[in-house]
């Protein structure tokens, strides 16, 4: 039984268990999967739309702002006319500067080769100047402005972004370069933003796949090629308009990628995402979800073993319990009987049986009904129990006999306690109740000591024969067998 118990309860939690862990790591993985699909899909790619527009709308507002500053009456005269007062152009050139907010604005004028900027003339525009071959790119080309990534003449250290914007006079004829610079700070400050929002990591590369712009957190190294895992992607990434891929990066795992090329700048636009900022969140899920699947099971277990040990207890008292007086039955008897003939054993101690018998029950049965016999009969259990001890046994054997098991005792203290019983019977049933007009009733009782080794059967043999000799010798008394 004990060994069933333990199997059940074994097999109801490898089920549970497996069933609920089952459910959670499938979840995980679903869960993962769609995870991946979306940083793929759909979170890199907004990420890169969102920068890349709001580079495009700076860029555009600069190149509005450089086109409105090439078509002015006011530089385009003041340059035919000769640059007479520097003053005015200086002042037109702060002016745009500080409207615009714009880190710089400038003009290059073709005669004098000067370069003017609200600062004043800052210098003046030469071929032999490395630094200024945007001027001499800008006078040949046949596109009416460019955009220049570059060291900001007035400062050296700031790198801007310029659009360059050819001036022509009203023949059309080239008669300088105008145009604002916008630091490239505030394109770092969109890509920080961006960073800590999402946690992901945001980078400019150019042609060759050099990093020319990164945020804070970029830890990699200045060369995408140098990056283990990223470089076998490189050729792609910088001959593709746009690219996404995965890698796997060393001590960090998978990373997420999307490029794009930002044609005005000629630079690529890096995102990456790790999977493992975005899986910490289902980890914890798991987790979370596995607990609580062993929480559930060990309450379904606690349950589960309280009901059915309280089923199997009502089961045991149902198979060991007479119905109509609740006194123990045979199954009871015989095994009680072999448990205290061990017990006996053990500590050297005699045991002794008490066969009692209603006298003349059958005579209630007729005088009175069926139910009055077996209201009598729950009394005479009543009645014997308030007689016995704890440790012994009363039991119904059949109809209106009953059998005392009496735990260390032997035959004349078993007379002793069947006497007890007899006179609580007749003090209590023995003279005719007269309200309810119910017969008295007294008992008869056989007893018998244990031999050693002596089966059930035999005992109740001889304490039946005791019986006999108590009925047939008058009734309401009691008779012990004979001794070995
Ligand atoms: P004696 O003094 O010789 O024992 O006479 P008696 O009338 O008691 O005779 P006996 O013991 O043979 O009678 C038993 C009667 O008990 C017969 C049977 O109808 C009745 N009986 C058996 N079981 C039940 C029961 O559950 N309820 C009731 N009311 N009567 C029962
Ligand atoms: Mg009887």
């Amino acid at each position: 039984m004990q060994r069933n118990k333990l199997l059940f309860a074994t097999a109801l939690t490898v089920l549970l268990t497996l069933g609920f862990v089952a459910t959670s790591v499938i979840g995980y993985f679903v869960a993962e999967d769609s995870l991946e699909q979306q940083i793929a899909e759909e979170t890199l790619p907004l990420t890169s739309d969102n920068i890349f527009s709001e580079i495009e709308r700076d860029l555009l507002r600069s190149i509005l702002i450089s086109s409105l500053m090439a078509h002015d009456t006011f530089v385009r005269d003041w340059v035919v006319e000769g640059e007479e007062d520097p003053e005015a152009i200086i002042r037109y050139l702060a002016e745009i500067q500080q409207k615009y907010e714009t880190t710089t604005a400038f003009f290059v004028a073709e005669s004098s080769r000067r370069y003017y900027h609200p600062d004043g003339v800052l210098t003046t525009v030469t071929r032999a100047n490395p630094a200024d071959a945007w001027y001499f790119r800008v006078r040949e080309t046949n596109e009416p402005f460019e955009i220049n990534i570059d060291h900001d003449t007035a400062e050296p250290s700031r790198l801007s972004i310029f659009v360059n914007y050819r001036v022509e006079d009203e023949a059309g004829e080239y008669i300088g370069v105008t145009g604002i610079g916008l630091a490239v700070e505030t394109v770092a400050g969109l890509i920080e933003s961006y960073q800590r929002r999402y946690g992901r990591s945001i980078y400019f590369i150019n042609r060759e796949g050099e990093i020319t712009l990164r945020g804070s957190g970029y830890d990699g190294p200045e060369r995408i090629q140098e990056q283990p895992g990223l470089a076998r992607h490189a050729i792609r990434i910088l001959t593709s308009p746009s690219t996404d891929f995965a890698y796997e990066r060393p001590g960090i795992g998978t990373t997420y990628v999307n490029t794009r090329l930002i044609p005005e700048l000629d630079w690529f636009l890096v995102v990456e995402q790790r999977e493992s900022s975005a899986n910490a969140r289902l980890l914890n899920t798991l987790i979370v979800n596995i607990l609580l699947a062993l929480g559930v099971t060990a309450l379904v277990l606690l349950t589960g073993g309280w009901t059915l040990r309280n089923y199997q207890r009502r089961l045991e008292t149902m198979a060991t319990t007479d119905r109509l007086t609740g006194a123990r039955n045979r199954q009871a008897l015989e095994v009680l009987f072999e448990q205290a003939r061990r017990l006996g054993r053990r500590h050297d101690q005699p045991i002794s049986i008490i066969n009692l018998d209603i006298d003349h029950f059958k005579a209630i049965n007729d005088g009175h009904g069926h139910q009055a016999g077996d209201r009598v009969l729950k009394e005479l259990v009543d009645t014997v129990s308030s007689q016995i001890r704890e440790i012994d046994t009363l039991c119904r054997w059949g109809g209106d006999e009953f059998l005392i098991l009496l735990q260390d005792t032997d035959a004349d203290r078993a007379r002793l306690t069947a006497e007890r019983i007899r006179e609580a019977v007749v003090r209590r049933h023995g003279s005719p109740q007269d309200e309810q007009g119910e017969e008295a009733w007294t008992v008869s009782q056989g007893v018998a000591q244990c031999r050693e080794n002596e089966s059930l059967d035999s005992l109740i043999h001889r304490a039946d024969k005791a019986l006999y000799r108590a009925k047939r010798n008058g009734r309401n008394q009691v008779a012990v067998a004979e001794p070995g």
